[in-house]
């Protein structure tokens, strides 16, 4: 019922970075382990992964590298923060859509709703500045996270302030901040917060992957990349 009205939220192709990027020059991305590009050196220097990417999407004219909702990678294997003591319990499945673009990029909501709340996580590989956005729809009630974005992004944001589609709500921060990626929006929808504020896990275990699923629907429900 809510993956329903969830894609009946929006239309059609609805940007949450720079509405100039055109569904076109959106370019479909494997961060999986079966990436052997991704080397461990490679994501363990955010400016090389940065210009990887930018390399892959100049080569396909393309404006935006995207994907990784229920993806399994070893990118988290790199921050003791996802780590557990066995296989089933370590965090590697990514519950979100990534959107690599350069730090600065805008960052749009893509519906109605107002600001849940937001905060810095600061853990390494964390998302640094975060906000989370609340949306009540056709009875539903839902939340947008917005991971990965530069400090200024927070300032003046006031909890319970109402955001419109298309509205610039903040922009991409830069690996200084973003918890030492490359530049990339993490896009999340989060059902029930589970009373978290500012946070929420965007990277789950195969132990609690069927909770996952159903609190954080495929965010491209929304999106309409493809
Ligand atoms: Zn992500």
């Amino acid at each position: 019922m809510l993956d329903d009205i969830l894609h009946k939220a929006t239309r059609i192709f609805t940007p949450v970075v720079d509405a100039t990027f055109l569904q076109e020059e959106y370019f479909a991305i494997d961060m999986s382990s079966a990436n052997l590009d991704l080397t461990m050196d490679m994501l363990a220097k955010p400016e090389v992964h940065h210009q990887y990417l930018q390399d892959l999407l100049q080569r396909n004219s393309a404006k935006v590298a995207y994907g990784g909702y229920l993806e399994r990678r070893s990118l988290y294997d790199r921050s003791n923060y996802f780590q557990a003591k066995d296989d089933k319990g370590k965090r590697n499945i990514h519950l979100g859509v990534d959107l690599w673009c350069p730090a600065n990029t805008k960052v749009l909501s893509p519906l109605n709703g107002k600001v849940h709340s937001f905060q810095i996580n600061k853990n390494f590989g964390d998302y640094g500045p975060t906000l989370i956005l609340q949306h009540d729809i056709s009875g539903y009630t839902f939340h947008t996270l917005y991971g990965h974005l530069s400090e200024a992004s927070l300032e003046n944001k006031v909890v319970g302030q109402n955001v419109h589609p298309g509205e610039v709500i903040a922009a991409l921060g830069a690996s200084e901040v973003n918890g030492e990626y490359a530049p990339h929006l993490h896009f999340q929808i989060i059902v029930d917060l589970e009373g978290n504020h500012g946070d929420y896990p965007g990277v789950g275990s195969q132990n609690t992957l069927e909770h996952y699923r159903v609190n954080c629907p495929n965010p491209n429900l929304i999106l309409k990349i493809d």
